[in-house]
Parts: structure tokens; sequence; C-alpha cells
């Protein structure tokens, strides 16, 4: 196994690429259709306001595997950040995740730890044993008034569906505390990179035995002249969509422009389904240690995926999962080709879980082919 190719350079090509370059002597090249490295995670310097921006949304580093830790910290230093969240509702402005501030607030009470949690079971729906969805996930733990303020709203301009469509796991990306914790994450490393995300790849890419090729489209007549592939983007895309289209989420941004401070944080939710928008990110806020006079913040909208669209989140409806199913069948009879990452396996994947399984692949492959 000499000659690899990688489809798409983002942290799931970029750390294949250079494990097994380091680890097994391989050259690889790796190809992305777009013209920057990074994947959704690219960062750049903006022109005007000099903020590091995440083009494709914010991306906050954080994660408790302590062999990606150490892995990331090869590749950059990061700044202190912890996300805090502020949800702007129907009735007011309150702290996320849903925490003893958010509950004393919304109920206008002075309750304890205990007594937050006591209210919490007496409101949760005790009729749903086993959720079978996001909805009854939400309602069975925090009850129907804090589900239809921070969830409901939120969740149906999200992912364009009911939240009863959903899969209950997507509830468990967020937290419900009954402290004053307002950290959005558990892990014990959170941080955003100095230099933004697109500096790390681009070290990661860094070795005399790696090309990249940007502006370049993966073609079936590729795998030939290649010992295996791995193959970043989406699966139904790999197979020219002749099952159909598996269901993704994109988003779009509206860009805004001033002097000081626009919103006083990194990231407020519009919870409210008359609000069009789901968020408001101002990117300055994510580096607290640079200091700008000038902002720049981003409405977020989220939207089918069009043809054209950028892939943004995995859907996972019953449908999805069935037809990504059968795409997996499809690339069982493909065995130079291993697909990999959010697009890949059709999953909401973090950043950390990227690079975790970016690691294993990279072991296993070289384990696989040693001679
Ligand atoms: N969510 C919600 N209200 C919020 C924030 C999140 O209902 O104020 C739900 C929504 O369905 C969202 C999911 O929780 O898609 C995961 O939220 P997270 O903040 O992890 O989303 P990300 O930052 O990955 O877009």
């Amino acid at each position: 196994m000499k000659n690899i190719l990688i489809v798409g350079a983002g942290f799931s090509g970029a750390i294949l690429a250079r494990e097994l370059a380091e680890r097994a002597n391989c050259s690889t090249l790796v190809l992305d259709v777009r013209d920057h490295i990074a994947g959704n995670c690219h960062t750049y310097r903006d022109p005007i306001s000099n903020v590091m921006i995440h083009k494709y949304g914010p991306h906050i580093f954080h994660t408790k595997n302590q062999r990606v830790w150490e892995y990331i910290n090869r590749f950059t230093t990061f700044g202190p950040y912890t996300h805090r969240v502020k949800a702007i509702t129907a009735q007011g402005v309150f702290s996320l995740p849903v925490n003893l501030l958010t509950i004393n607030q919304f109920f206008n009470k002075i309750l304890n730890p205990n007594e937050a949690y006591n209210l919490l079971q007496k409101l949760g729906d005790k009729s749903i044993h086993e959720p079978r969805n996001f909805e009854e996930q939400a309602l069975k733990f925090v009850g129907p008034e804090l589900y239809q303020t921070f969830f409901y709203g939120y969740t149906k301009k999200q992912w364009g569906c009911e939240p009863s469509e959903l899969p209950a796991s997507l509830l468990k990306r967020l937290p419900i505390r009954f402290n004053y914790d307002d950290n959005y994450f558990f892990d014990p490393h959170q941080g955003i990179p100095v230099d933004g995300y697109s500096a790390i790849i681009e070290k990661i890419l860094a070795h005399p035995k790696i090309t990249v090729q940007l502006n370049t489209k993966f073609t079936h007549d590729m795998p030939a002249n290649y010992d295996h592939v791995f193959y970043s983007g989406t699966i139904d895309g790999f197979f020219d969509y002749r099952l159909g289209r598996i269901g993704y989420r994109t988003v779009t941004f509206e860009r805004i422009d001033t002097k000081g401070d626009f919103q006083g944080s990194a990231q407020i939710n519009y919870t409210n389904l008359n609000v069009p928008f789901t968020r408001i990110h101002e990117h300055k806020h994510f580096t607290p240690w640079e200091a700008h006079e000038k902002t720049v913040a981003f409405r977020e909208f989220s939207k089918e995926t069009e043809p054209d669209d950028i892939p943004y989140y995995p859907k996972n409806l019953q449908v999805d999962q069935t037809l990504y199913q059968r795409y997996c069948e499809l690339a069982k009879t493909q065995p130079k080709i291993t697909f990999v990452g959010r697009l890949g396996t059709y999953r909401y994947l973090d950043m950390d879980t990227t690079i975790a399984e970016a690691l294993t692949v990279a072991d296993e492959f070289i384990q696989r082919h040693k001679t």
C-alpha cells in the first residue's frame, strides 16, 4: 500500500493523509472540490475587521478524549474560550443550556438545585417511559413550558420538520443543569485555535509525502491509479445519487457589519418560531484575547439542502437512515474505498469525534497492511 487517494481536505482527510504518510510511508494525494482546505471548519481573517471568521458557522473545539487533545495540540495553540449561549425567546432573554438560572428566571422563583430538580420532575411527562423521538425526550425531561420556549421553535426551524419526527438522541447534545454552570459543554478541554482551524489543517497536511489539489472533483476513473481511496464526501454523492438523495440541512448567513459590540456574546439563539433565523454569532467573541474595533456577526438561517448547496447537518429521519443503509450495502461492493467522516458515514459528528475516528481508521489500516 503505497499510493493513497484521499477525497476531502477536512479533518478526516487531512489526518488520514498525515498518519499514513508519517507512519506507513504512503504517498497521498488529497483532493478537495472547494478552493480551500479544512472543509466546513474553514476559517479566515476578515479583511474589513481583521476578525477570525468561521466561514461555515461557529466551531468550538471541545473534547474529553486525551488522545485527540494531545494530537490537535501538536498543530495549534488554543486560546481560552468557554461557550456560553443565550436564548432570546418570546418571554425574554435566558441562559442556555437550561440551568438553574434559566429555571429560576423562567418560573420567577428562587429555587436551589434540589428544588429545581423536583420541579422538573413534577413538570416532566411521566407517561413517557422510553422516548421515541426528540419531542417525547424533551417533554419527559423538562415538561411542556420549557419545551415550547427553548426547544420546539428552534428545532422546527433548524430541521424543517416536527420535533416528533427527529431522533431522541438529538436532545442528548444539550445538558440540563440544576446548578448555575452555563458552560455549553461538559468536556474538560475546550478552546478556539489562536490561528483558526485552517491553519491546523495546513500544518497537518504539511508533509513531503502529501500533495493537495484544490478545485478538483473526484471522478470514478481515479481509484484505478491508487492502492486505496478514503472518501469523506457524501456517500450518496459517491454513487451519483442513484438510489436518491439522503436528507441534509444546510445553513445560509446574512452578514452584519458594525463597530464595537453587536450583541455582547458569541452566540445568541432565537428560539421563537416567529423569528426566521435560528441564531446570531458574532465572531470576535470567539477570540476574547484579541481586540477589534469593528465587528462582524451573522444571522443563521436553516433550510433543506438543494443539489448545489453544501450539506451540513444529517437529518437522520427514518427515511434517511433506510436510504443510508442501502448505500452502505452498495459500499460493500467497493472494497478499495473507505467512507469516512461526517458525510461519508452520515452522522452528526463533533470535530473531536471526527478526529478520533480518523486516527482509529488510520491505526486499523496500517495494522492491516503491515507486512
Ligand atoms: N436546540 C434547541 N434549542 C436551542 C439549541 C438547540 O432546541 O436553543 C436543539 C436543536 O434541535 C438543535 C439541537 O438541539 O439542532 C442541537 O443543538 P446544538 O447547540 O448542539 O447545535 P449545533 O451548534 O451543532 O448546531
